[in-house]
């Protein structure tokens, strides 16, 4: 994320290496996974693990839980929406959208939504069910032609830690923002005292679905050195499922929780390790 190629060797979770930034503490995999086995997390099942065989690195059922997925998301927007200097029907793209439950949220908040997902199935549900024709298969590499070339608002919600390349990506976005308008994201903290106290037993290390922790000094100094101005940052809490929570603490009864429905019920936590940022262009 910042630059450096100066790295240290720290442990192995989950069959990947990882490795910590010399020079910003970012932590990321030493050896990122082949595009195949990308494509291979984020087929169509990506949303609905309980369809297969047990296996938390997918979602267990996203649409199953969407009134808690949605209340988390609530929450960020409420709070962002109170520093947004904007005018009623700016437009607001978000990137790695799935279902487009933010989007929905933001729609009811007066903004214009618009999306971009990787995987099929969280776009076709937000244009079938929530009616939002403008939240597409794709990335920002190339986006859908009839989309705006700039946006007021681009968020990036539990999503960078995903991406193979944050910083290009990062680096795009910042062009797709409009003048005077801003970026979200909500990333990890890999210096905070709970990554530090659970080292590769954190759960933010999570392998392939997470392959970089990016570094929250790292993120300013690129958001700073391209003119983009500090606005506010906060850590709140989220509710997480059942089965996520037992794989962490008590993995023998995941499975059958996995399968049961018991699979939607969701627990608030909150362990102080997710920031949610905001940047204003200038
Ligand atoms: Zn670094």
């Amino acid at each position: 994320m910042c630059g450096s190629t100066h790295s240290t060797r720290l442990w192995m979770a989950k069959g990947y290496e990882w490795s910590r930034c010399n020079v910003c503490h970012g932590l990321q995999v030493t050896h990122l996974p082949t595009p195949e086995t990308l494509d291979d997390l984020y087929n169509k099942n990506y949303y609905e693990g309980y369809k297969e065989d047990y296996d938390m690195s997918r979602y267990v059922d996203y649409i199953g839980q969407r009134s808690f997925i949605q209340s988390n998301l609530k929450r960020r927007v409420t709070w962002a929406r109170k520093h947004l200097a904007l005018a009623a029907g700016a437009t607001w793209l978000d990137v790695g959208c799935a279902a487009g439950f933010l989007l929905d949220v933001v729609r009811e908040q007066g903004f214009s939504p618009y999306g971009l997902d990787y995987s099929d199935f969280g776009p076709a549900y937000a244009q079938n069910e929530l009616h939002m024709p403008n939240v597409r298969q794709g990335t920002i590499d190339s986006p859908p032609a009839d989309f705006p070339n700039a946006f007021d608002v681009v968020s990036y919600i539990d999503v960078l830690e995903h991406i193979p390349c944050p910083r290009d990506i990062l680096q795009k976005s910042i062009d797709l923002v409009a003048p005077g308008g801003y970026l979200i994201g909500e990333t990890f903290d890999p210096n905070c005292w709970f990554a530090q106290k659970m080292g590769a037993a954190w759960h933010a290390i999570d392998p392939p679905n997470h392959l970089n922790i990016l570094s929250l000094n790292a993120i300013d100094d690129l958001m700073t050195s391209r003119g983009l101005t500090h606005v506010a940052s906060a850590s709140f809490p989220r509710t997480i499922s059942l089965p996520s929570i037992a794989t962490k603490l008590y993995q023998p009864i995941a499975p059958s929780l996995y399968r049961s429905p018991l699979r939607n019920v969701g627990i608030p936590l909150w362990f102080n390790d997710v920031v949610i940022w905001l940047y204003r262009k200038s």
